[in-house]
């Protein structure tokens, strides 16, 4: 089978996905909301100025995909306290494919005060005008693999060996149309990688016409380059440990990183206004996470050190700040949103 039926059957199987069990988030890796409270409260912040961009509409729909244990978007929901017209314009829609996660964010969200609606899939979620965000979602749609052979492209495969194991192989014929590659990678050298996301490119789509229709505006933050790099990286962790990625199906996650290169290209193609990527440090900066951390530094001083491990986590070059990239998709039209300036 394609690497994409295989992570889709890892993460989503009814009864074996690592995502339908409930997932080991926080046991087995650990994302930047999880970290500190300061994320969600400026993408809170940032979310209260784009609906000011957007005219103010009323309501609002809020969207988060993949909201994992909700922790991002009731500290969002917290942080937009300073803006209560917005608060009370926006309508929280929760979309997750796990059930057992479901559950948590409801409860997650209850804590905080606010009462979101929940759809599986971002076709089932309302329509109007949008405020999107998604962190770490991208990376584990499912992605395909290419390896490139002295004949063309070749598809890598999983399948089972002589003695039952799961191997990785190559299809017997190399791919028709080259046209599925990133155009920056179809010259690759013999043996490299090239990775593409099917999903994604159908989320975008899907993402284009809903801002098409309403003024709208969508932040994507996930691990990967800026440019378009050959590679395979696909990965599998258990209990914060990197596993072979055939090595535990369905018990660990398993991830790529995304192609920021591609989803640019792709959105503009859509006809969407597109900002960045730029560095998810240089993003968090931008949107004053040294100020959010000083005041809350100031109103709890037993937790200083704690704060500033935060920061360096999450916005430090060797740490979040340049593995993880941002970009926005937005209506056209619409001024350009904070936290993306040159
Ligand atoms: N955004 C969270 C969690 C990231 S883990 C955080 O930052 O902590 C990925 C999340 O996306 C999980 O909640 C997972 O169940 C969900 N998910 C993954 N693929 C999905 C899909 N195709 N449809 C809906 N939810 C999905």
């Amino acid at each position: 089978m394609p690497v994409a039926l295989f992570m889709q059957a890892c993460l989503f199987d009814p009864q074996h996905g690592y995502y339908a069990r409930g997932a080991g988030l926080g046991r087995d890796f650990t994302t930047a909301p999880e970290i500190s409270q300061m994320f969600g409260e400026l993408l809170g912040l940032w979310c209260a100025h784009a609906w000011d961009a957007l005219g103010r509409p009323d309501p609002v729909h809020w969207i988060e995909l993949g909201p994992g244990r909700g922790v991002l978007l009731s500290d969002a929901w917290r942080g937009a306290q300073a803006a209560p017209a917005f608060r009370d314009a926006a309508r929280l829609t929760l979309i997750e494919a796990s059930m057992p996660l479901q559950a948590v964010q409801r409860e997650q969200l209850a804590a905080a005060g606010a009462r979101p609606a929940f759809a599986t899939r971002l076709e089932d979620a309302p329509e109007g005008p949008l405020l999107l965000l998604a962190n770490e979602f991208l990376d584990c749609l499912p992605i395909r693999q290419f390896v490139r052979a002295e004949d063309g492209w070749r598809e890598r495969l999983v399948g089972l060996n002589e003695t039952g194991e799961l191997v990785f192989g190559l299809s017997p014929t190399p791919l028709r149309e080259e046209a599925m590659i990133p155009p920056a990678l179809r010259e690759a050298p013999p043996g490299a990688v090239a990775e593409v996301r099917p999903s994604a490119e159908s989320l975008l789509a899907q993402l284009a016409q809903r801002l098409h229709a309403h003024a709208g505006r969508a932040l994507f933050i996930d691990y990967g380059p800026a440019a378009s790099e050959p590679g395979d990286t696909l990965q599998a962790l258990l209990q914060g440990r990197k596993q072979h990625p055939l090595a535990a199906p369905g018990e660990a996650d398993l991830t790529a990183r995304v192609d920021f290169a591609a989803l640019a290209e792709a959105g503009r193609a859509l006809g969407m206004a597109v900002a960045g990527p730029v560095a998810q440090g240089a993003f968090l900066h931008a949107l004053g996470l040294l100020t959010r951390a000083g005041r809350l530094a100031a109103a709890n001083p037993e937790r200083v050190a704690e704060i500033a491990q935060a920061v360096a986590r999450l916005a430090a070059p060797d740490a979040m700040g340049a593995l993880f990239q941002a970009i926005c998709f937005s209506s056209p039209g619409l001024p350009p949103p904070a936290g993306f300036a040159p």
